[in-house]
């Protein structure tokens, strides 16, 4: 399961408050979570979103993506 969560404003400047996606934890409730483009998140320091607002990741965004073949529209 993931979660999209945004950096609160203030900790970051504005053009980095993008929407992470984070796996959520299913065992003890780790130090920081990690989005799945690397960005660490630490406690407090975001808020989870209950829908994609403003910009997403384009790294998380590309590495959620499923993967193989025949699952983009062929646009030739
Ligand atoms: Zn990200």
């Amino acid at each position: 399961m993931l979660a999209l969560v945004r950096l609160r404003r203030g900790v970051v400047g504005e053009s980095r408050r993008v929407c992470h996606l984070i796996p959520v934890p299913t065992g003890p409730v780790p130090g920081h979570l990690t989005a799945l483009c690397g960005e660490s998140i630490f406690p407090g320091e975001a808020e989870v979103l209950d829908g994609l607002r403003g910009m997403p990741c384009h790294a998380c965004l590309v590495r959620s993506a499923p993967s193989g073949t025949g699952l983009l529209a062929n646009a030739g």
